[in-house]
């Protein structure tokens, strides 16, 4: 069940040498150039463990400059690289294929500035999510992202693929969130596009490119980031919906009733929830028993905690009144609002638990969004647990399908089914995880002949060797080097 085992290693790269080792030492020192297997066994494989390379290669570089000189003398050796930050990724992205060298960027974890007026923050790409975001809440601000992965996901990943998130539906995506970066090209040119400023129409905004590229157009090494002000009073309902129907009017409801202060609009089915019991320890439901169809979390961030509870409750009650909720429950305190969180982002932990996961990220029009779990259901019967869950606030559906090991005539009933229905619904097939090596050759069914050519011309000017993240985004054929 992988795409892995249809690809050939490109034969025009090169394989490491004692020599490249040696000037790789002289580049970063001993120690931050790892032949050490333990360690490489880690960086090789992925945080589901379903991608797995055989690089004997680890390099830890500590800034832009070195960065820079390890990848003009890759390029100059045709020796192909992975960029790798905190290896959360979900499509194979993170990890090499064959024996690519990983490039970490994780030593690169410093905050160069803040400015406590205008929010704006600047550090390097190896800076961990939560880390930021720890840094922030003292200066009484927040990142405008946040997701499970948080602990160790890093800035320059999440810039890389565009990483979307629970916080999406009130702050927007990266593309308008980061003001610059600095990034590395193949051929080692540093290019300084780290703008501070929130307008500036001077021309292509090239930064774009790099947000959600997934490492194959240049290693982004610093990044500046528009944060908002931490506001004063949160608040966190789950609840309890039986049908997808109701689950779409709440979301209409909420952004109707809540708007301004609506910060979370997440669902999980049943079918999640029963995941997350069974396999999550210490974990329970709020509205036990569990006999809902669907779980609702709507999370409230706004100035005035008595307004904003109030707004919260009379929503709640008219919404219970009209028949869209069928229970629910108010967290009381920050530890409560955390066991609820726990759920919703636990899921993909805990299905990772129970086996083997097929996992899809789609952008589907919103009263489409639960057709295809269901169709799901019926196509695979009692041979897997289909979950639907995901940002429904942004149309995102995880669809997740569990089973107790990967198995080659489940995978031929899942695809190309799940990417057909997605085309027919004029929706996306990486609502944010990326495309990764996943999906580099599923591209056309989201993207037209002549983009994703253009696409590939954009690569070859910015790669022209093709060394970056080589197998990833773009389908095979259309590679540089190729
Ligand atoms: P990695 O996994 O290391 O890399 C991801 C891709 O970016 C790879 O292609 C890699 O080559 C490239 N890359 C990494 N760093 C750089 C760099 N500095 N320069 C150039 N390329 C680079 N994603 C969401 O969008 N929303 C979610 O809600 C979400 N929830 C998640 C929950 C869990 C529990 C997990 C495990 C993952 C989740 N993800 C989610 C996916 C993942 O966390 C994100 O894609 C994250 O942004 C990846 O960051 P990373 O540092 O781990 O990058």
């Amino acid at each position: 069940g992988s795409t892995t085992k249809l690809i050939q290693r490109n034969t025009s790269f090169a394989t490491v040498t004692a020599e490249d080792i040696k000037h790789f030492k002289e580049i970063l020192g001993e120690k931050n150039v790892i032949e050490d297997e333990d360690r490489l066994s880690i960086a090789n494989v992925d945080w589901m463990n379903k991608y797995k390379g055989s690089s004997k290669l680890l390099l830890q570089p500590r800034s832009s400059d070195e960065v820079s000189r390890i990848l003009k003398y890759c390029n100059s050796r045709r020796l192909a690289v992975v960029p790798q930050g905190g290896n959360t990724g979900l499509v194979g992205g993170s990890v090499p294929v064959f024996d690519e060298v990983i490039i970490n960027l994780g030593s690169m974890n410093t905050i160069i500035s803040f400015d406590e007026v205008s929010g704006i923050l600047v550090c390097e790409a190896g800076c961990i999510l939560e880390n930021l975001d720890s840094f922030l809440a003292n200066k009484g601000f927040i990142m405008p992202l946040d997701l499970g992965a948080k602990g160790s996901c890093q800035i320059g990943g999440n810039v890389s693929t565009n990483a979307g998130g629970l916080r999406f539906i009130r702050y927007g995506s990266l593309h308008g969130n980061i003001l610059g970066v600095e990034a590395v090209l193949a051929n080692g040119t540093v290019v300084d596009m780290l703008s501070t400023l929130c307008k500036d129409n001077t021309g292509y905004d090239l930064k774009q490119l790099f947000i959600g590229s997934e490492g194959s157009l240049g290693i982004v090494t610093k990044v500046s980031i528009l944060t908002p002000p931490k506001l004063s009073s949160t608040n966190l309902a789950f609840l309890a919906c039986n049908d997808f129907i109701s689950c779409q009017k709440l979301l209409l409801e909420a952004k109707r009733k809540l708007g301004e202060v609506l910060s979370a609009f997440e669902f999980l089915d049943n079918q999640s929830m029963d995941m997350v019991l069974t396999h999550l320890e210490g974990v329970r439901n709020p509205i036990p028993p569990s006999v809902y169809n669907f779980y609702v979390l709507i999370e409230t961030t706004g100035s005035d905690e008595s307004y904003d509870r109030e707004k919260l409750e009379a929503f709640l009650l008219s919404s219970m009144e009209g028949g869209l909720i069928s229970d629910g429950v108010v967290a009381q305190d920050i530890n409560q609002a955390s066991s609820f969180w726990r759920i919703r982002e636990g899921i993909t932990e805990a299905v990772m638990k129970a086996g083997a996961v097929y996992k899809y990220d789609l952008s589907l029009p919103v009263e489409k969004m639960y057709q295809i779990v269901e169709e799901m259901r019926l196509r695979l019967g009692p041979a897997a647990k289909v979950l639907g869950y995901g940002h429904l606030g942004d149309a995102n559906l995880h669809l997740n399908i569990s089973t107790s090991q990967y198995d080659n005539n489940v995978f031929a009933q899942i695809e190309p089914f799940v990417y057909e229905w997605t085309f027919s619904n004029r929706g996306s097939i990486s609502a944010e995880h990326g495309l990764g090596l996943m999906k580099a050759n599923e591209i056309h069914y989201s993207k037209s002949p002549e983009t994703v050519q253009l696409m590939a011309s954009i690569k070859k000017l910015f790669d022209s060797n093709g060394i970056l993240n080589p197998y990833k985004v773009l389908p095979h054929s259309l590679l540089p080097s190729n």
